[in-house]
């Protein structure tokens, strides 16, 4: 029996685990096995039929993984869930799982740059086709919709904008044209519950806050089990039609049995089983750990970060500091209906001196790491314009929301007086 409870602080620490059924090891053992002996032919016969659920092979499932999975399912308020090897893989994955050749999705422009390639390249070269809707009028995505749309594709708390995303108003609006609406929630575990908000799917990466001390890369796909893919079957074809690569399954007959879970157990033993996006049970084990105390750091983020955006907006050096809670407006209402407990992890600022202040700046850090990456324990820097997004002319980066003299910074959980130290000896330099 695992402890049931509604509150993130219990259920990141009990849910899907209480001993091993084997050893009555209280921390999550590490199943470090390729492979799991059968009882009996009729047994492995099963399980591969989907009879009986068990483990056959590290690819699509481990034990350890599993915990990993139940855990965030409990925590998002899910149905079931798919541990990755990273969060690309969860968002290639995601979209993967419901559209092919000749079909599109409609996606927030606001999004991490991983993703943006992914869609605006790899995606394309698959037949995918991604439309761009601006975001502040959630109609937009209504207007790119047509009888092919799959998915809508959207980030809780995008960076570099901070905008946080009309969750519901845009799922309300797939719902009622019966397009599901997938979430990265990377930046707001913790933070902001997508499915509360009408989102079907979500799809994150754990290398970020869930896994929390910058060690290991993974990536995890929830299925809310909100979605009736059946009532849009025309739209749906590979989960309602029989699938040939899997003895003719139709995964939304197959899987009844076992709950809304249609989605994800296609997308396991399908789209893992041939394209092999495995998380190691080692990374499996590091994420957990990280997973334990993601409420507690959220909070401590929030603050620090919070602190620094006020410390900031007073700075003469300073020209815009970008922060949720600055913000005014319906981005403001936005950030407060979809975020609590907090205005998150990340702040931006845009340096007076550009270019060449924000690279002194990030020279200048001592405390602060200088790297491509959000969400360990350790407060991290980075200066877009002359590093992630440094192919964009002028007037792209201002669109992409990071003027040239534009830093990231992701705030970490060291003394608030350390952070705000090695900030205000770094802007003294530009
Ligand atoms: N989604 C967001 C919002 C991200 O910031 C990142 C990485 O920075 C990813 C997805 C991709 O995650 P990963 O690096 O685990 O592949």
């Amino acid at each position: 029996m695992t402890v049931q409870s509604a509150h993130k602080e219990t259920i990141v620490l009990h849910a899907g685990h209480r001993k091993d059924s084997a050893t009555n090891s209280v921390a999550v053992p590490i199943y470090q096995t390729t492979s799991y002996q059968f009882d009996s032919t009729e047994h492995a016969s099963n399980l591969f039929a989907l009879k009986e659920l068990g483990n056959i092979y590290t690819r699509i499932m481990n034990p350890t993984t599993d915990v990993l999975e139940q855990r965030l399912t409990a925590l998002e308020g899910g149905a079931a869930a798919l541990a990755v090897s990273s969060g690309q893989a969860a968002s290639m994955m995601a979209i993967q799982n419901i559209a092919h050749t000749g079909d599109n999705i409609v996606s927030s422009t606001d999004l991490y740059g991983g993703t943006w390639n992914l869609f605006s390249n790899t995606l394309k070269t698959m037949g995918i086709e991604v439309r761009f809707a601006d975001p502040s009028d959630p109609e937009n995505f209504r207007k790119l919709t047509d009888d092919k749309t799959r998915a809508y594709y959207a980030e809780t708390l995008p960076n570099p904008k901070l905008n946080v995303f009309p969750i519901q108003e845009v799922a309300d609006i797939g719902r009622s044209i019966g397009v599901p609406l997938i979430v990265d929630n990377t930046a707001a575990h913790g933070l902001c519950k997508p499915f509360d908000h009408g989102a079907a799917i979500i799809a994150s990466s754990c290398t970020k806050y869930i896994g929390g001390h910058g060690n290991s890369i993974g990536g995890i796909i929830i299925d809310g089990g909100n979605f009736d893919w059946e009532e849009n079957s025309g739209r749906f074809p590979m989960l309602t039609q029989p699938d040939p690569s899997y003895h003719g399954a139709v995964w939304t007959e197959a899987v009844k049995p076992l709950g809304p879970i249609a989605y994800i157990i296609k997308a396991r033993v399908t789209l893992l089983r041939d394209c092999g996006q495995a998380l190691s049970p080692m990374n499996a084990f590091l994420l957990l750990q990280g997973l334990e105390t993601l409420p507690l750091r959220m909070e401590r983020h929030c603050e620090n970060a919070s602190k620094v955006a006020s410390f900031l907006q007073s700075h003469d050096k300073v020209n815009n500091v970008i922060y949720p809670s600055q913000m005014s407006g319906e981005t403001k209402r936005r950030a407060e209906t979809y975020l609590s407990g907090g205005y998150g992890p990340l702040v931006g600022a845009e340096l007076k001196g550009g270019m060449e202040a924000g690279k002194k700046f990030i020279d200048s850090l001592a405390l602060f790491y200088h790297l491509a990456n959000i969400g360990d324990s350790r407060s991290l820097a980075i200066h877009p314009a002359s590093t992630t997004h440094s192919q964009l002319k002028p007037e792209e980066l201002a669109s992409a929301g990071a003027s040239e003299g534009y830093v990231r910074l992701s705030i970490g959980l060291e003394h608030i007086d350390d952070i705000l130290g090695d900030l205000e000896k770094a802007l003294d330099s530009v």
